[in-house]
């Protein structure tokens, strides 16, 4: 038997590499959108009738009414607003809402990594079909490396899903990650890899990478009240020593690090042992806005999230997520006014994948952007937060083709986004809705 199955493989092997003397190179497949109206996030100026040329999976040329190419094969978004791919520089693959701790709990408990991997490859297809074609997920929440496979599958083109850049397992402290609450006598997963002391922090780090880490996540605070000032508080998980060997080691090999931090302390600390950006950040204190600014230290603020967990963790019996909402919408128009940069982001997967992130726009709008810089916030602001600036961002010649697209003007009304019914993704089709 064993015999049988190598002879049909070496066949077959033999049949391809057959195949394979006979086929010229395939020649990259030439595209031409023609948009109606074109969107640069890098100055908020718009473009009319503009042509876009794709050859294989990037953008050879960008034009105003520029004559049809011919023989190319041309998809008319004369009715339709283009703009570069989205990026949401904040999500979950492997989760699938969590609004309260049992929520959460079950997905660790009685789902299989491989089952949950099986729903994450549903989540990737979701979010390449709202227009995020890339996105930066920090953290499998219990599900080990299999961002990782996830990422891989995608890039090999086994299954659609938008690029990704991945964090794998985060860190925290012993006492500070859920699951929590069970018996001491009873072994339970975690939803991070539990860190202590500076030495164990950077071999996590070493050992994140190794397996496929693009990210390092920290979770640096917990335990959130709001004191009579207003202002939010915390419990810090990681003392100072542990945060700058994570971050030191993770720097010294060139990756970055994604800080969960909400409250005062975690904020704090986290902008002095010099992360990259900070998740959601209710709270962020001036000196450290200012840090923040001095640094280049990004700001990733997740409002929707917030607001969509509150009353049910106000109902489990936390009120301070209530709270949170106009603390949150308070700092972040601080942020804004201070010259923060601030990259798009929405943890969903904290959220149910079924309701399109893009819901967050309109958020950031009434908290103070304009739907200019929001739109900026989600395509170059964080294609420069991945480090990604050179090849997306901007629909610019030599670019990867991320290209989406929506009718109407989402200048006008930034809650479009959340209608997007074109998708390319380095060059290839995905989504083309009701568009002719
Ligand atoms: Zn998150």
């Amino acid at each position: 038997m064993k015999i049988f199955a190598a002879l049909m493989i070496a066949l077959l092997s033999g049949l391809c590499a057959a195949q394979d003397q006979n086929q010229k190179p395939p020649q990259p497949v030439t595209r031409v959108l023609r948009c109606g109206t074109l969107i640069n996030p890098a100055n908020g100026q718009v473009q009319h009738n503009v042509t876009v040329t794709v050859e294989g999976e990037r953008i050879k040329e960008v034009r105003e009414d520029g004559p049809s190419t011919g023989g190319a094969q041309a998809i008319d978004l004369s009715d339709h607003t283009c703009l570069p791919g989205l990026v949401d520089a904040h999500t979950h693959v492997l989760l699938q809402g969590d609004i309260t701790a049992e929520d959460y709990d079950q997905q660790l408990l009685k789902q299989s990594v491989a089952y949950r991997t099986i729903l994450a490859t549903r989540s990737a297809l979701h979010a390449l079909d709202y227009g995020f074609t890339t996105i930066r997920d920090v953290e499998t929440e219990g599900a080990g490396y299999a961002d990782v496979d996830l990422k891989k599958a995608i890039n090999r083109g086994i299954i659609p899903g938008p690029r990704m850049q991945v964090a794998t397992r985060a860190l925290d402290v012993t006492g500070a990650y859920p699951l929590q609450g069970y018996a001491p006598d009873v072994p339970v997963p975690h939803g991070v890899q539990l860190v202590d002391g500076p030495d164990e922090g950077r071999k996590a780090v070493r050992e994140q990478i190794s397996f496929g880490a693009d990210w390092i996540k920290v979770y640096v605070d917990r335990s959130y009240f709001v004191r009579p000032d207003g202002v939010l508080d915390d419990i810090p998980t990681f003392t100072m020593d542990e945060l700058r060997a994570i971050v030191d080691e993770a720097h010294r090999q060139h990756h970055k690090v994604a800080a969960h931090a909400m409250a005062l302390n975690g904020v704090h600390n986290a902008v002095e042992a010099g992360v990259d950006s900070i998740e959601h950040g209710d709270y962020i204190a001036d000196a450290d806005i200012r840090t923040m600014v001095q640094k280049g230290i990004y700001y990733v603020p997740t409002i929707y999230v917030g607001e969509y967990v509150a009353q049910g963790r106000a109902n489990a019996g936390a009120r301070v997520w209530l709270d949170m909402i106009k603390i949150h919408a308070d700092t972040f128009r601080k942020a804004l006014n201070a010259g923060v940069k601030i990259a798009f982001g929405t943890d969903v997967g904290g959220f149910d994948w079924n309701i399109d992130p893009a819901i967050e726009f309109p958020l950031m709008v009434k908290y103070g952007m304009t739907p200019a810089q929001a739109i900026r916030s989600a395509t170059l602001s964080g294609a420069e937060l991945l480090g990604m600036q050179n090849d997306i961002g901007t629909v610019s010649p030599g670019k990867y083709a991320d290209i989406v697209a929506v009718k109407g003007d989402p200048l006008s009304d930034i809650s479009l986004l959340q209608k997007i019914d074109f998708v390319m993704k380095g060059g290839e089709v995905y989504k083309s809705g009701d568009r002719k």
